[in-house]
């Protein structure tokens, strides 16, 4: 017998609403921290009880809600954010589904007490049914308390699901920090069975600014981190990405925003990812918290029940704004280029070479050219400083071997006690090779040590992407060419991608179906290293599928050349050359970390010095 229709109840279509909204302790407090937000609040307290699962009570200093609009607050499809469809188009609200109380209420004892000013507020009651919640006074200071008893008391297939105490606390622990990296501005405390575990204040200037980052995301973080701030016409991005030395073993420190809301985006990791790819080893993971600002015109933030995603309708336009933002501020950690200087001084005009030079490497690597900008003036103190005269000089000058001008060095030193000349060198001057792997050097600052294969490593790799990007990687050829057995998978790779391995001046040819013959590889590698680069090239290039990312899979394999053939440890240097290679680093684009992230040099002042030696106590 056909079973015949039948309305849901509002009860039961409210339940199956929270399904989609409501899937932990967690999702309640988000829907009610971004309540609390969007009623202004400065001060928002969280209690919990038992991970939640028991008790979850928020209670904020925002405007309140009318005592009319109670019953409304808990309807469905209710809410104060929008109204008409045009008003969708430019939410700049976190809510606006006007579902999250009616669900929340749907699975919960639940309980709402509000105010809108200091002359006592209301309450109700909704004990998972909805009809008509009675309206009682209460005493409440100017805002709103939502308390959530027993989640999902009446679904017990969810109650089932949920984890233990400690983990569902976690998550909760988590998402708070997450709202709180967004509003510096306000105060949240969280309390997990009476005790107090956390407490943000609100922040309001650039010091406890940097406090709050710190009790956020941890000490180690705030220390290793460049500020960025970039900006077009229709959008803005903020924050801080942490330097390539401080990176992780996953993505556990990646915090993106989209108008103040926590954003999971494919286009937006790729962009972060490609920003990072040179100078961060493919198994580790960049932190960072970043805000993007755009007119809410062009993102669509109704595209997921828990509002976890956004579209974009420029995604491609988003990504590169993104991309170079980030790849210029890290381009900017060079030695010489203070981190401060970089992120404090406003350079009113940025040297449009670069910008130029970027476009060389976009067409090259076979990307779209498409919406190239010119550094945007906001964000001009992210470019590294560059003297202007000699930007022009390397203009003309194509062939140069330093990708960057030679930053003009600090005329107040040029008396200082080296007396070498009438200047001096960010990197100072080689006194010896320690242990076979250091140079030590003097600066004005004291001691500088740099790791000779890592520092040589960078040098080579920046030096072979330019070649290769100008078509000139030098090869050589073998006079007793080099046969190798392989597998007819490798074989066949190997031939599919015989381009590729010519552009890293590579001449290879099928000798048979499982063996090839290398005739030439690049000049810069040692002839003995080149088989195992060639299977272990082979092995990358099958493993991760080459066409897909083309120009970061070639930048890898230049990765590889380079770290083979830059200087072992153990091989003895003079003077000379450590000072040359010195001198390299300083033009050298990303020099303060080898390929893998690691640094290449750090610096002993004479503070410190003074310190090892408790000299001035
Ligand atoms: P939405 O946030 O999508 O509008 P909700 O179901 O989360 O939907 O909330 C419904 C309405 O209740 C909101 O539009 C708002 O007017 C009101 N409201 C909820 N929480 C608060 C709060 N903490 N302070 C002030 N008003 C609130
Ligand atoms: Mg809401």
């Amino acid at each position: 017998m056909t079973q015949r229709i039948q309305k849901l109840s509002p009860l039961l279509a409210n339940q199956i609403a929270a399904g989609e909204v409501i899937e932990r302790p967690a999702s309640v407090v988000k829907e009610l921290l971004e309540n609390s937000l969007d009623a202004g609040a400065r001060h928002v307290q969280v209690d919990i009880e038992e991970g939640g699962s028991r008790l979850i009570r928020i209670r904020d200093d925002g405007h309140g809600i009318h005592p009319e609009d109670f019953g409304l607050a808990l309807s469905r499809h209710a809410t104060s954010k929008i109204q008409s469809s045009e008003d969708l188009a430019k939410i700049m609200t976190l809510g606006f589904r006007g579902e999250a109380l009616a669900s929340i209420s749907a699975v919960s004892r639940f309980n709402l007490i509000s105010a809108t000013d200091k002359h006592g507020g209301w309450k109700i009651q909704a004990q998972g049914v909805i009809d008509a919640p009675e309206l009682t006074p209460a005493a409440h200071p100017r805002g709103t308390t939502v308390e959530v008893r027993d989640l999902f008391f009446n679904v017990p297939a969810r109650r089932k699901f949920l984890r233990t105490e400690k983990t569902e606390f976690e998550h909760i622990d988590e998402l708070i920090k997450r709202v709180a990296l967004a509003v510096p501005a306000a105060t949240f405390v969280l309390m997990h069975n009476q005790r107090q575990i956390r407490q943000y204040s609100g922040a309001n200037d650039e010091a406890t600014l940097q406090q709050r980052l710190a009790d956020l995301c941890g000490p180690e973080f705030a220390k290793h981190v460049l500020k960025i701030e970039a900006e077009t016409a229709m959008m803005r991005l903020h924050g801080w990405i942490a330097e390539p030395t401080f990176s992780r073993s996953q993505a556990d420190l990646q915090y993106f925003y989209v108008n103040g809301r926590v954003v999971r985006d494919k286009i937006i990791s790729h962009a972060v990812r490609e920003a990072y790819h040179d100078v961060l080893y493919r198994e580790r993971f960049p932190a960072f918290v970043l805000f993007l600002e755009i007119v809410p015109e062009v993102v669509d933030v109704n595209v997921h029940p828990a509002k976890h995603e956004v579209r974009f309708r420029d995604g491609r336009m988003v990504h590169d704004f993104i991309r170079r933002a980030i790849h210029d501020a890290l381009e900017s950690l060079r030695p010489g280029v203070s981190r401060v200087a970089v992120t404090e001084k406003k350079v009113a005009s940025a040297p449009v070479m670069k910008v130029q030079e970027q476009m060389d490497v976009y067409q090259v690597l076979g990307q779209p050219v498409g919406d190239v900008q010119h550094p945007h003036p906001a964000f001009g103190h992210l470019l590294p400083q560059v003297g202007e005269g000699k930007s022009d000089a390397r203009a003309k000058d194509s062939h140069s071997t330093s990708p960057l001008p030679t930053r003009d060095l600090d005329e107040s030193n040029s008396t200082s006690h080296f007396g070498r000349g009438a200047t001096t060198h960010s990197l100072g001057y080689a006194l010896a090779q320690l242990l076979g792997t250091y140079i030590l050097a003097e600066n004005n600052q004291g001691l500088i040590m740099v790791d000779i294969h890592a520092a040589h490593e960078r040098i080579l790799y920046e030096k072979m992407k330019r070649e290769l990007l100008s078509g000139s990687l030098p090869t050589q050829p073998l006079l007793l060419p080099i046969t190798l057995n392989l597998s007819e998978r490798e074989v066949n790779t190997a031939e599919n991608h015989a381009a590729l391995f010519q552009q890293l001046g590579f001449q290879i040819e099928r000798l048979a179906k499982e063996s090839i013959v290398i005739r030439s590889v690049p000049a810069l590698l040692a002839t003995n290293a080149a088989e195992k680069l060639i299977r272990d090239m082979l092995a990358d290039i099958l493993e991760h599928n080459m066409s897909k990312r083309a120009s970061e899979e070639l930048n890898h394999l230049l990765g590889n050349l380079a770290c083979r053939s830059a200087i072992k440890a153990n091989h003895p240097l003079t003077l000379p050359e450590m000072n040359a290679l010195l001198r390299d680093m300083e033009q050298t684009e990303n020099s303060g970390q080898c390929n893998h992230g690691r640094p290449t040099w750090v610096q002993l002042d004479r503070k410190e010095l003074d310190k090892f030696f408790l000299r001035g106590r």
